[in-house]
């Protein structure tokens, strides 16, 4: 829920940048690492913005693959069955790219 309530945060903020602004619709890019269940978080800003001010506010939540980057060949690849091995040389040398993220990917807002 608190999660939910930072995310409506955050739009209220980018609103307010915007000169109040009503904001229609919210992306959000969420990593599979990051442990949030996305169906449970969209069910939680449903419920958090109904008769607010927000409650017109849809919102769009794409999961980011997990992902590391090849310090030796510079690929950056989707990690499955937890491997942590590059899927183009094969090496081991690997470090953290993405997954664990949870932000706004996007805002559209209607000008008041
Ligand atoms: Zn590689």
């Amino acid at each position: 829920m608190s999660i939910a309530a930072s995310v409506l945060d955050a739009v209220r903020a980018e609103s307010a940048l915007h000169g109040g602004a009503r904001v229609t619709r919210a992306g959000l890019r969420i990593g599979e690492l990051s442990g949030v269940a996305v169906e449970s978080l969209r069910f939680c800003l449903e419920v958090l913005v109904a008769d607010t001010d927000l409650a017109a506010l849809g919102f769009e939540i794409e999961l980011a693959p997990w992902t590391r980057r090849c310090r030796a060949c510079a690929t950056v690849f989707h990690v499955t069955d937890a491997r942590p091995e590059c899927t183009a040389c094969g090496s081991g040398d690997t470090e953290a790219a993405g997954g664990d993220q949870m932000e706004l990917s996007f805002l559209e807002l209607e000008e008041p």
